[in-house]
C-alpha cells in the first residue's frame, strides 16, 4: 500500500515514514501543499497523510481541492493543531480521520489499516479468498490454517492482488502500488515477486493473463 505523506517538519516526517515503512506501507513524502497538491494530480496514492500547518499551501486548502476535483482517496490528517473546531474543520473539508501529534506511531498504522479496510468495503481485519488469510495488521498469510512465509515485497503484491479477487492489475499498475520514488525498480521485479508467490501459494492461486496483467483467481 502506498502513502503520501504530507509534512514540513523535517523530523517528525522521518519518524513517519521510517515507522510505516517498518509496517510494510511504501511511504512518499512531500514537504509543502503545492507539491502536495501536484503530486496528487498525477499519481495514484491508497491514503494521503497531511499536516494542516504547512509551508506554500495550507493541509486544508489541499484537501478542499482535491476532494472539489473528486479525489476519493482516503485522508487522515496529522496536526498538532487540537482544537474541537480544527478537527470539525478538517472532517468537514473531506478528511475521514484525524490525529493530534504527538501520536503514537502504532496507533497511526492502526487507523490506516483501518480506513484502508473501509475503503476496500472491509469490515473484517483480514482479508481472505479460497483457503487465503492474509493479515494486515500482524503481516502474517495462511493458506488452509498453514502458517507461509512472504517476503515484504511478495506480502505487498499478495494484499494488492487480494483487495479485488479477480481484477485484473497491470504490472505498471502493480509497480506503481508497490514501489515509492526512492526506490530502485528492477525492469523484472514484479515478475520475480509473482514466481516467488506462485511457489509459495500454488500456481493455480495467481494467474498471469497474457498481455494483460495479474490476478488471483477468481472465486
Ligand atoms: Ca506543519
Amino acid at each position: 500500500m502506498r502513502l503520501l505523506l504530507v509534512e514540513d517538519d523535517a523530523m517528525i516526517g522521518e519518524a513517519i515514514r521510517a515507522g510505516l515503512k517498518r509496517e510494510g506501507f511504501t511511504v512518499d513524502w512531500v514537504h509543502d501543499g503545492e507539491s502536495a497538491s501536484q503530486v496528487l494530480r498525477t499519481e495514484a496514492f491508497d491514503l494521503l497523510l497531511l499536516d494542516l500547518g504547512l509551508p506554500r499551501r495550507g493541509g486544508l486548502e489541499v484537501l478542499t481541492a482535491a476532494r472539489a476535483r473528486g479525489e476519493e482517496l482516503p485522508v487522515l490528517i496529522i496536526t498538532a493543531r487540537d482544537a474541537v473546531s480544527d478537527r470539525v474543520q478538517g472532517l468537514d473539508a473531506g478528511a475521514d480521520d484525524y490525529l493530534v501529534k504527538p501520536f503514537d506511531l502504532d496507533e497511526l498504522a492502526a487507523r490506516i489499516r483501518a480506513l484502508l479496510r473501509r475503503k476496500s468495503g472491509r469490515t473484517a481485519p483480514a482479508v481472505e479468498h479460497l483457503g487465503v488469510v492474509l493479515n494486515p495488521a500482524t503481516h502474517g498469510v495462511t493458506r488452509d490454517g498453514r502458517e507461509i512465509a512472504l517476503s515484504p515485497k511478495e506480502f505487498a503484491l499478495l494484499q494488492v492482488l487480494m483487495e479485488r479477487p479477480g481484477t485484473i492489475l497491470s504490472r505498471a499498475r502493480i509497480e506503481e502500488r508497490l514501489y515509492g520514488w526512492s526506490e530502485e525498480v528492477e525492469s523484472n521485479a514484479v515478475e520475480v515477486h509473482i514466481h516467488g508467490l506462485r511457489r509459495k501459494l500454488g500456481a493455480d492461486y495467481i494467474l498471469n493473463v497474457r498481455g494483460v496483467g495479474y490476478r488471483v483467481r477468481p472465486a
